[in-house]
């Protein structure tokens, strides 16, 4: 037992459990929760230490649903309300076709559901009670939802490692990559031959045209096209509808070619209107990421993504670029990719 006075000095999250037994009440120490070494952030605000650390003893017992790979992500945050520290909890779910709310979702939901969306605007960090601590930003479809509720540039994510209880902060920006920063191109600059590359953005302009937009605004209806080494052109526009559940046109181009066994893609190009560059989610950055890895896993190049804003002016990347910090089979589970492209038969190289 230490005197108050110097616990409450330590401050990082040390909370002493008073547990009652047998009528006597004794104090057990719990560990304390203290920022890493190799956190790529570093804080000495200590008050801030000690809401993770509230946080993280909180996830440590939230409810998951990983039906499918038994993967826990536990999840939580403090919000002052009224002057309050209140924390909320989150954790994963998943169902079978597979899908899944990730945990980072649901607990930014529950701070929704309990305090509203302006209180979810003051959220500084989301802390993860793992097991170990990766360099993830997290999933595409978790970083768009990320952008749209939180105040994303300053938002950290925290990830609380259980073996040795270190605080390891990074920021979900470091994962976000703005439109406008992607490399301004030129046709003989995007390394495909000029045939292809007006064929491509062709179809992307067509594809346009398509697609179903009951709540989608008109200038954000994109046209994708898809160019794969086979030399076969796939196009694909937006969808949407009544749940909304958008149907994202990068991942409905990629579907279209892989229904056909081309799981290589050279590039994709995404064609909008007007002088405002297409907006590209990242859930379809995340699409774009998993089928580039199939071809950098058989040593081509990654795929090349084109946006044409409705001028005619081009910008170039990568999917790897548009992505950093990614969470990807890739990275946690290649032998998956490895497999399933033998199964397939999926050549490795153009016909
Ligand atoms: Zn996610």
């Amino acid at each position: 037992m230490m005197p108050p006075g110097r616990r409450q000095l330590l401050g990082v999250g040390l909370a002493v459990a008073a547990l009652a037994v047998g009528g006597c009440r004794r104090e057990s120490p719990v560990p304390t929760w203290t920022l890493a070494v190799d956190s790529s952030i570093r804080t000495d605000d200590q008050a801030l230490l000690g809401r993770i650390g509230k946080a993280l003893d909180a996830a440590a017992n939230a409810g998951t649903d990983p039906a499918i790979s038994q993967f826990h992500v536990r999840t939580a945050t403090v919000v002052t309300v009224d002057g309050s520290e209140e924390v909320v909890v989150g954790g994963n779910t998943e169902y079978p076709w597979p899908q899944a709310v990730h945990g980072e979702v649901s607990v930014m939901n529950h701070v929704i559901a309990r305090f509203g969306a302006a209180a979810a605007r003051q959220v500084q960090f989301i802390a993860f009670h793992s097991q170990s601590c990766g360099d993830s930003r997290g999933c595409g479809d978790c970083r768009d939802y990320l952008k749209a509720t939180t105040e994303y540039n300053a938002l950290m994510l925290v990830c609380g490692r259980a073996t040795d209880r270190t605080i390891h902060i990074r920021k979900l920006a470091d994962g976000l990559v703005e439109e406008e920063h992607f490399a301004d191109a030129t046709p003989g600059a995007i390394g495909l031959p000029d045939a292809d590359l007006e064929r491509l953005l062709a179809a992307a302009t067509d594809a346009r045209a398509g697609g179903v937009s009951l709540f989608t605004p008109p200038e954000q209806q994109v046209g994708v096209a898809a160019l794969t080494s086979t030399g076969r052109i796939y196009r694909a526009a937006g969808a949407d509808d009544a749940a909304f559940h958008y149907r994202y046109p990068v991942g409905a181009v990629l579907q279209q070619a892989a229904t056909e066994r081309e799981y290589f893609v050279r590039a994709i190009a995404m064609v909008g209107t007007g002088p405002a560059w297409p907006r590209v989610t990242y859930r379809d950055r995340q699409y774009g990421f998993e089928t580039s890895s199939f071809a950098t896993m058989r040593g081509m190049s990654p795929t090349t993504l084109i946006l044409a804003n409705g001028q005619g002016r081009l910008k170039s990347t990568t999917f790897e670029a548009a992505l950093p910090h990614p969470f990807s089979v890739a990275r946690f589970n290649p032998d998956a990719i490895e497999r399933f492209l033998t199964r397939t038969g999926a050549t490795t190289a153009p016909k």
